[in-house]
């Protein structure tokens, strides 16, 4: 299988990943546009917080996931994967009577037992370095000539009619909007702030797990955190803005009981998540085209699901997997929709 793929975000990476672990020809072009990956924090988590409930197939999504990103590290000889406790503060007695119940089926969850902090413990949770993993990658794919900067352009697209590819795979997140050739899908853009911040001493949040109030933080040694994130709606430009920074560190600032002063921004990213309608990923042929498939609309779990849907779309594309109606692209094809 002869394979094109355009745009290295996480998609792109993770595909070409598995290609060659397939044993197949795989080449990546990327832009450089600015991706949602190299800002992301890179969390995951197999729990999700609204109503205390399990990711869906979270057991499975993050075996894949482990599996993965171990045999990168291995391949890329750099650490990818921390692997951390997720403290959740409970916000009420209500929520917290839940998480209780909740964890005497849940074998992800343990029960509030520290009273003085009321949170409780989320096993299976971490974080992935994303921006090293995308530069490590890019590298390696560089250095076996499967990797060049530029756009997807109209000889791309002949060279796939002309059989030079078998299959060109879509990994453009956001960007898949520009094509004006394609039947457009709708991916919506959620668009993300997070900082990276620094503390003093008497303020500083946990350094050995991931702090979630609502919003969050994640160590990062050195007397760093990452503390994120923003989502919104009908925007999508890439100006960072003071009053969600500030939103962000007055959030920590009362979950901490510390003075915003106690925290410095060393840096302020934002970003632009695909996200569907129905929240789940599109995953197999495009519904314009032949021989395109697409890898997007990974949303806000796109590490902890990516691996696996990754090696859905390659058995898809090598005949051993059928497509799935819940992932299938054609859903949403903005003409049926
Ligand atoms: C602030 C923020 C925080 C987040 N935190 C988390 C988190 O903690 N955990 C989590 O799981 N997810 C998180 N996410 C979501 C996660 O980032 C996305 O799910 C994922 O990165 C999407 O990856 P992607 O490869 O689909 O898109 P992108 O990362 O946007 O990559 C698209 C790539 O396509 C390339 N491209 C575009 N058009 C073309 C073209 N015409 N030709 C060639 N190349 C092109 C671009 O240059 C780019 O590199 C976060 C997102 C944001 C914004």
């Amino acid at each position: 299988m002869r394979l094109l793929i355009v745009g290295q975000g996480l998609a792109g990476t993770l595909i070409s990943h598995r290609a060659l672990q397939l044993g197949w020809d795989a080449h990546v072009i990327d832009a450089g546009l600015p991706s949602a990956s190299a800002v992301a924090a890179g969390m995951f988590n197999p729990m999700s917080f609204r109503r205390i409930v399990e990711v869906w197939e979270a057991e499975k999504h993050l075996r894949c996931m482990t599996e993965t990103y171990r045999d990168l590290e291995g391949l890329l000889g750099v650490p990818l994967m921390h692997a951390l406790p997720i403290h959740k503060c409970l916000p009420n007695e209500a929520y917290a009577a839940e998480w209780r119940k909740k964890a005497q089926s849940l074998h992800w969850l343990t029960p509030a037992t520290d009273t003085h902090l009321q949170t409780g413990a989320v096993e299976g949770g971490g974080w992935i370095d994303l921006p090293l993993l995308l530069s490590a990658w890019r590298e390696r794919l560089a250095s076996a000539g499967r990797f060049e900067q530029r756009h997807l352009a109209a000889p791309d697209r002949s060279a796939l009619q002309a059989g030079q590819w078998d299959a060109l795979v879509d990994c453009r997140g956001v960007h898949i909007k520009e094509d004006t050739a394609l039947t457009p899908l709708d991916i919506r853009v959620n668009r993300g702030e997070l900082l990276t911040i620094s503390a003093s001493a008497q303020a500083a949040p946990p350094g050995d797990s991931i702090l979630n109030f609502g919003k969050w933080t994640i160590p990062l040694g050195h007397g760093t955190w990452r503390l994120g994130a923003s989502y919104e709606w009908n925007r999508n430009d890439l100006d960072t803005t003071d009053a969600t920074g500030e939103l962000l560190i007055s959030k920590l600032s009362n979950q901490l009981g510390a003075d915003p002063s106690d925290f410095n921004i060393e840096a302020h990213h934002a970003g632009l998540r695909p996200v569907s309608r129905d929240r789940r990923p599109a995953v197999g042929l495009h519904p314009g085209a032949r021989q395109w498939y697409v890898f997007n609309g990974l949303g806000t779990r796109g590490v902890l699901i990516g691996p696996r849907w990754a090696r859905y779309l390659c058995g898809l594309m090598g005949g051993k997997n059928a497509q799935n109606t819940v992932v299938q692209p054609s859903r949403l094809s903005i003409q049926h929709s």
